[in-house]
């Protein structure tokens, strides 16, 4: 399915994912700056989240929206890689 995706498909569900992403609320949360949303595929790890001291990730309508399974995606890599695809 997400193969239908259009480059401006993507960017504007990654623009939504951003807008609802509850990362910044967070205590494993260091802000650098960066894109949020750290499961959408684009945009993956962060770079200065380092230590996992819980996670949001399953309280987030990005989690339900998009069905996601995994979790720490700041420090793990986004869905996808981490469900090795
Ligand atoms: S599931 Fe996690 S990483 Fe993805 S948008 Fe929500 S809080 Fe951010
Ligand atoms: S991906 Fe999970 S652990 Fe990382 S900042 Fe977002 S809510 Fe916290």
């Amino acid at each position: 399915m997400e193969e239908e995706n259009t480059p401006e498909q993507m960017e504007e569900k990654k623009k939504m994912a951003v807008s609802m992403c509850v990362c910044r609320g967070c205590p494993s949360f260091a802000d650098c700056g960066e894109d949020i949303a750290f499961c959408f595929p684009t945009i993956g790890k962060s770079k200065c989240i380092k230590e996992e001291k819980g996670c949001a990730c399953p309280s987030c309508p990005v989690y339900t929206k998009m069905s996601l399974k995994k979790d720490y995606y700041c420090t793990r890599a986004s869905e996808k890689e981490q469900m090795g695809m």
